[in-house]
C-alpha cells in the first residue's frame, strides 16, 4: 500500500523527511488522514531537534542524474533499451568500479566494500560517532529489465548528497549510501543476498559456502573472480553491528501501475512484500487425443490449471487488496 501526498516531494525533500524537519509541516498544511508524519509511519518518536538548515536552497541536477542513469544502463549484456546485469559478471564488476565507486569518490564519499561486494559510500557528519542515516538500493538487473530498477535509489542518493553539499548543508549524523549486492535472485536463486547478510543472516552465510549457479560455479568462486571474499569462506564479517544505522530510506521506482494511473509522483511505502513460493509437480498420463476418452484421462496440465484457479479464488476471497497470488511456469 502506498500513502499518497497531495503534492509531490523531490528527492532531497525525501531525505529531509527523515531528518525530521518536514513532517510537522505536512500535517499542518493538509488534514488528509492519509498524510502521516514520520513518527506515525515508524511508530518511534522523532527525537532529532529541527535542523537550522534552510531547505529551499536545494536543487537536484536532474539532467546529470538522467545522463548517469542512461550511462549505467550501457553496462549490460543485452542491447538497449534492455538491461541485463547479473551478479559478479564482467558488466556488473565494471558498473561497480568504473561507475558507482567512481561517482561516490567524486562526491567526496569514503568508499568501502565488504566480502560480498555491498558497497558503502560515507559522508561523515559533524558528530560521526552517532549512528548513520543510510539510503541505497541495488544495480543488478534481471535479464531484459529496465534501466531504473534499483539504479534510481543508488544514483539518486549520490545526487541527493551532491545537492546537499552544493547547498552548504553539513549533516550531524553521517549519511551513507549502500549499494546492496544481489537484490535479484537471478544467478544464485537468492534474493536480497547482500542485505540479508548485513542483517546477520547466519543460515544464509552458511548456505553460501555450498551454493552454486546453473553453470555449477560456486558463489564463493564467483565472488572471488569479482574481487570479493578474498581468502575467506566465512562471510560473517558482512554482518552489521546492531545500531549501525539510525534510519534507512530507499528511493525506488514503482514496479506496478497504481501511482502512474493516478498521476501521483511519489508514494511512501508502509509495508513491503514478503514473497513466498511453492513448487508443485503434477504427474499425469499421456493419452492419444480422440482415443483415450475423458473417463480414462489423467491430464497433469489440467490439474495444474485447477490449482492456478484455486490460488486466484483463495486470494480474492481473502478480501485483501495487498495480497498477490500468481502461478507461473506450467
Ligand atoms: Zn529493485
Amino acid at each position: 500500500m502506498c500513502l499518497r501526498f497531495s503534492y509531490s516531494l523531490s528527492l532531497p525533500l525525501l531525505f529531509l523527511f527523515f531528518l525530521g524537519s518536514i513532517p510537522s509541516i505536512l500535517t499542518q498544511q493538509n488534514e488528509d488522514p492519509t498524510i502521516k508524519t514520520m513518527q506515525d509511519f515508524s511508530g518511534y518518536p522523532v527525537v532529532e531537534p529541527p535542523h537550522p538548515f534552510v531547505s529551499n536552497s536545494l536543487s537536484v541536477d536532474a539532467q546529470t542524474l538522467q545522463k548517469q542513469i542512461d550511462e549505467l544502463s550501457t553496462f549490460s549484456d543485452t542491447p538497449a533499451p534492455s538491461v541485463t546485469r547479473i551478479l559478479y559478471t564482467e558488466k556488473d564488476v565494471l558498473a561497480r568500479s568504473r561507475f558507482i565507486k567512481y561517482l561516490m569518490g567524486l562526491a567526496g564519499l569514503s568508499v568501502r566494500e565488504d566480502a560480498v561486494g555491498n558497497i558503502f559510500g560515507r559522508w561523515d557528519g559533524y558528530e560521526p560517532e552517532l549512528a548513520a542515516v543510510a539510503t541505497g538500493s541495488h544495480i543488478d538487473a534481471i535479464p531484459y529489465s529496465g534501466k531504473y530498477d534499483g539504479v534510481v535509489g543508488v544514483l539518486g542518493a549520490i545526487e541527493a548528497i551532491n545537492a546537499l553539499k552544493r547547498s552548504g548543508f553539513k549533516p550531524r549524523r553521517s549519511l551513507e549510501i549502500i549499494l546492496f549486492t544481489s537484490e535479484e535472485p537471478t544467478r544464485f536463486g537468492i534474493g536480497c543476498l547482500g542485505s540479508r547478510l548485513l542483517a546477520g543472516g547466519e543460515a544464509l552465510a552458511k548456505a553460501l559456502k555450498t551454493t552454486v549457479d546453473s553453470q555449477n560455479i560456486s558463489f564463493l568462486d564467483a565472488a572471488r573472480s569479482a574481487g570479493y571474499a578474498k581468502d575467506q569462506d566465512d562471510l560473517s564479517s558482512v554482518f552489521l553491528k546492531k545500531g549501525s544505522y539510525s534510519a534507512f530510506v530507499e528511493l525506488h521506482i514503482e514496479q506496478g501501475p497504481i501511482l502512474e494511473e493516478e498521476g501521483v509522483s511519489i508514494g511512501i511505502v508502509t509495508a513491503i512484500a514478503a514473497p513466498a513460493s511453492i513448487k508443485v509437480d503434477f504427474e499425469g498420463n499421456g493419452g492419444h487425443a480422440g482415443a483415450v476418452l475423458m473417463p480414462s484421462r489423467n491430464d497433469a496440465g489440467l490439474a495444474a490449471a485447477e490449482l492456478a484457479l484455486s490460488v486466484e479464488k483463495h486470494v480474492l476471497e481473502s478480501g485483501s487488496i495487498d495480497t498477490v497470488g500468481t502461478v507461473e511456469g506450467f
